[in-house]
């Protein structure tokens, strides 16, 4: 199967949706085909696969992910929880009749690598499965060839893998390309509660300054929650989707380095590329700030209160005092947080009261 097989697969769906995917100079991106309203779902598809992250397991369902009071467990491995013999069953049937054995070693891992491994494992079957099977095209034979797109598209390394992994139907290609493309599921208060394999979700890359975000809606009882790009402005026929892997409200340093570290490349987007800004002043703190000032508004905001504070220095009158320390703060207000000014007197500053 070739690349060019894939994309033509994809965009006979997608362009149903209004999008396409295609592959250029810089790489495969996803574009608009229509203008999108700010709120409205751009794309909606349905997860591969997923798994309850560890950290969970004793308080939510393995299976639909749920928060229960009251949860029974599987005797054989006594790690995995599930609301009833219901959910037990769905359970067994999607993967655990696989994993129950392997249970014990991998939640000696680290979560992140457990979770990893179960999600690349369960992909891996899926292929294993849809590859024995001789129906042309179905909707199953069509996820599993976006999963195999995503291993194709993949360019990083493919570790070797203990044969216990292995024995899941978890390689090396699969568990490192879900490490940049896999997903965490949040609940209402934003707290991960899963990962997810979306292989169509994976083809929209990142920008710090995205035109979607990503929304989960709640599980029907035997399959994951169907994954939702939502456009968080106006989107132009033909603008590229994207949607954050980090937090954009991180400063530019913090998100370059996450996205290196965990994604393998240096973000170039717009607000990665641009010369250091307010934002990133009030994000960063005052190091920073005071480093960088001289290019910025944020100097001229700085010098503004020095000269205020050394007046105020040498005032003798208590009032005049007191507004002149009032307009001092007034000349940080917007551009330096509160905050972050420890070393920039500031009347209202919690850390330096007089
Ligand atoms: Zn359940
Ligand atoms: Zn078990
Ligand atoms: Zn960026």
């Amino acid at each position: 199967m070739s690349r060019d097989e894939v994309l033509a697969s994809q965009n006979r769906r997608l362009r149903a949706l209004g999008v396409r995917v295609e592959e250029g100079p810089a790489g495969r991106r996803v574009v608009a085909e229509r203008d999108f309203e700010a709120g409205s779902v751009v794309l909606s598809t349905t997860p591969l696969e997923g798994v309850l992250l560890p950290r969970h397991a004793l308080s939510r369902c393995a299976h639909c992910w749920r928060r229960r009071e009251k949860l029974s467990r599987c005797g054989a491995c006594q790690r995995a929880l599930y609301c009833d013999r219901a959910c037990q069953r769905r359970g067994f049937v999607a993967g655990h009749r696989f994993e129950c054995k392997a249970m014990a070693e991998l939640f000696s891992l680290d979560d992140g690598v457990a979770v990893d491994v179960l999600v690349a494992s369960r992909v891996g079957r899926r292929l294993l499965h849809t590859e024995r099977q001789t129906s042309c095209y179905s909707v199953v034979a069509a996820t599993a060839l976006d999963a195999r797109g995503m291993l194709l598209w993949h360019d990083g390394d493919a570790p070797a893998v203990p044969e216990s992994w292995a024995a899941l139907g978890c390689d090396g290609r699969a568990l490192a390309a879900g490490r940049r493309n896999n997903f965490c599921v949040a609940d209402e208060m934003l707290e991960g509660i899963a990962a997810v394999s979306s292989p169509i979700g994976a083809l929209l890359n990142h920008s710090c300054a995205p035109t979607c975000v990503v929304s989960y809606s709640p599980a029907a009882p035997d399959k994951p929650p169907v994954q939702h790009f939502v456009a968080i402005r106006r989107v132009r026929c033909g603008e590229e989707l994207t949607h954050a892997y980090v937090d954009v409200g991180a400063p530019t340093r913090e998100r370059r380095a996450i996205l290196e570290t965990n994604y393998g490349f240096r973000c170039e987007c717009a607000r990665c590329a641009a010369s250091w800004t307010e934002r990133d002043a009030r994000l960063e703190g005052t190091a920073t700030l005071n480093a960088v000032a001289a290019e910025t508004e944020a100097a001229t905001a700085l010098r503004t209160n020095a000269d205020l504070l050394e007046r105020a220095l040498l005032c003798d009158d208590d009032d005049e005092e007191a507004h002149i320390l009032e307009a001092a703060a007034e000349a940080l207000d917007g551009v330096v947080s509160p905050d972050h000014c420890a070393d920039t007197w500031n009347p209202r500053s919690p850390f330096l009261r007089p």
